[in-house]
């Protein structure tokens, strides 16, 4: 894609932070998905019990909904209060431990088990600490990427996907050189 005059534009770690202490999160949608209700039968593709992978997923409500149909769910998110956020408004149980393999990094699972929240930086991740995921849903997270770290996260994405796994984008299609918008 021709990402034009965004391409040196970067989003740090810490405005990410102040977006959620501030409650700037118009990206966050109380109602599961349109597309991943339109596209549940590709994610899915006759399969059940998929190990689904939500990169940079906030508080993506679509997490209690494919754990809810039997799925196993893995997020990873660099703030804290978003996940925290998840478990209470969903009343979910859930208990925090350190993740060995990354210094600093928290992992929030629910008491239930079916759901596994990382906080730390998607590119802190790898297979070996993951494993490997049937699908993966990627809403709000390849757009909030910046543009120089696209191929370290695609390549993370590839190396995360298990032989026929689905990946499902949302994405959106416009000329960089005349938006300047929050999106990549
Ligand atoms: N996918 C979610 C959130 C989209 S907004 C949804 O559909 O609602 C993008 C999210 O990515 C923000 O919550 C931000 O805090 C988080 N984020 C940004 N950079 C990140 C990184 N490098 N690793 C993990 N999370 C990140």
């Amino acid at each position: 894609a021709d990402i034009g005059s965004q391409k040196d534009r970067v989003v740090t770690k810490e405005e990410w932070l102040r977006r959620w202490e501030t409650g700037n999160i118009g990206f966050h949608r109380k109602q599961g998905h349109p597309l991943l209700q339109k596209y549940l039968d590709v994610l899915l593709n006759g399969r059940s019990g998929l190990r689904v992978f939500f990169p940079l997923c906030g508080k993506a409500v679509e997490m209690k909904w494919l754990a809810d149909m039997g799925h196993n769910v893995v997020g990873v998110e660099v703030s804290e209060q978003a996940l925290k956020e998840f478990f209470s408004e969903h009343g979910l149980p859930y208990c925090e431990e350190p993740v060995p393999e990354i210094s600093g990094a928290k992992k929030f699972q629910s008491t239930s088990g079916n759901i596994s929240l990382y906080c730390c930086s998607v590119y802190d991740l790898s297979s070996s600490i993951l494993g490997k995921f049937d699908g993966i849903w990627d809403r709000g997270a390849l757009v909030a990427v910046n543009p120089c770290d696209r191929q370290c996260y695609v390549s993370l994405m590839i190396t995360l996907m298990e032989k026929n796994s689905s990946y499902l984008l949302v994405t959106v299609s416009y000329d960089a050189n005349k938006y300047k918008g929050e999106n990549f």
